[in-house]
């Protein structure tokens, strides 16, 4: 089904069939028993790249710290760090800091209506703004992510990929067609768009698309054309890479040595235990003794595997009992001590706070 095809008539009825299948079927969440925009924006920009189960008690810790721009405006970095690790994607947290201070600067601490107001924010995009305009403030802005993309490729038939400009243009087209046509029957804009949301993750899934329960099933084209499986047409992701890394885990008198990464690149500014790439070949307690000396007393903590992006990482833990001299070692510099207070404060990346906890784990 092109663009020009998916007139009014077809997006009413369709926005009807879905508004009516998510008043029975959406799952009850935190943040949609609210119209609070700043409890909105936090959940959706935790939504991005991360599942619903796992947003959930992360949304309701934060909402209780944090609950206002203007106490997330004035809280500490390593603070909101610490409420968004495991989380990932930090950068997500530093543009709601940035942001809470820009709506303070420009908005006089109130989360501002207009749409290009909020598109104008740090580190919200289309789709955000979108959600945020329809879902607190009943604005007709269509939104378009991985899981609406899903749903209307198949629905309309749409062959392209959906990140070339062409084909999303497109699908942005039959979203806006979508929360137009709700708006224009007196339905809220937000309830649309969620509705597609939510049929992206819970029925018409990438993997088993569940056809017979969709509520627009009748007037799909995948589902007629039998190209559910192939659609939409994504490029292929590229191939995992494997790393190895070793993780000292330096202790003195009860202390261990952390390090705070760059401002920049990956987990920005998190603390970690100090860490190198480990060569093909060479092992943990090989590159302890060349990094702290034949004398230094090392002994194997666990092995953390996770994901970065592409990278599948073993992090390999080693205890080594600090030598004399060791902060002079390059690997160490700007490190700090930290007993185990300290440590539970710190923000840390998510595989290091699992090498905390298996060191604590160890000590009781
Ligand atoms: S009928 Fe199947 S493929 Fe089509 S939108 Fe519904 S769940 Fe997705």
């Amino acid at each position: 089904m092109p663009k020009s095809d998916f007139q009014t008539q077809a997006a009413r009825r369709t926005a009807r069939a879905l508004l009516a299948w998510y008043q029975r079927h959406a799952r009850d969440l935190p943040w949609r028993h609210t119209s609070d925009p700043y409890a909105i924006w936090v959940a959706e920009v935790m939504l991005q790249q991360t599942q619903v189960a796992t947003v959930v008690s992360y949304w309701r810790r934060w909402m209780s710290e944090l609950p206002d721009v203007a106490s997330l405006a004035a809280a500490p970095m390593d603070r909101i760090l610490r409420l968004w690790e495991g989380l990932g994607y930090y950068r997500r947290a530093r543009h709601l800091h940035e942001a809470a201070a820009h709506i303070l600067a420009h908005h006089r601490g109130r989360f501002p209506k207009q749409f290009e107001d909020i598109l104008a924010l740090p580190g919200v995009g289309r789709y955000t703004a979108g959600a945020i305009s329809s879902i607190a403030f009943d604005q007709p802005s269509p939104v378009l992510d991985g899981n609406v993309i899903r749903v209307l490729a198949r629905f309309c038939g749409i062959a392209g990929d959906p990140r070339r400009s062409a084909t999303n243009q497109t699908l942005w087209g039959i979203s806006a067609a979508l929360v137009s046509a709700a708006h224009a029957m007196g339905e809220h804009c937000g309830a649309l768009n969620q509705s597609l949301m939510e049929l992206g993750a819970t029925t018409c899934t990438a993997r088993n698309a569940a056809c017979s329960l969709c509520p627009v099933r009748r007037a799909c084209v995948a589902r007629r054309e039998n190209r559910v499986e192939s659609l939409p047409a994504l490029p292929k992701r590229a191939r995992p890479t494997q790393v190895r890394e070793v993780a000292f885990v330096l202790q003195r008198q009860g202390r261990v040595l952390m390090r705070r990464r760059p401002k920049a690149g990956i987990n920005a500014g998190l603390w970690e235990f100090p860490t190198s790439p480990l060569p093909h070949g060479a092992t943990a307690t090989a590159a302890a003794r060349a990094q702290f000396g034949a004398q230094a007393h090392i002994t194997p903590l666990m092995v953390v595997r996770h994901s970065i992006t592409t990278r599948r990482i073993s992090l390999i833990g080693v205890r080594v009992e600090a030598p004399r001299g060791l902060s002079a070692a390059p690997l160490l510099r700007g490190g700090r001590w930290c007993g185990p207070e300290v440590l539970a404060a710190l923000p840390l990346a998510r595989a290091h706070r699992r090498l905390a906890q298996g060191l604590s784990a160890t000590r009781s």
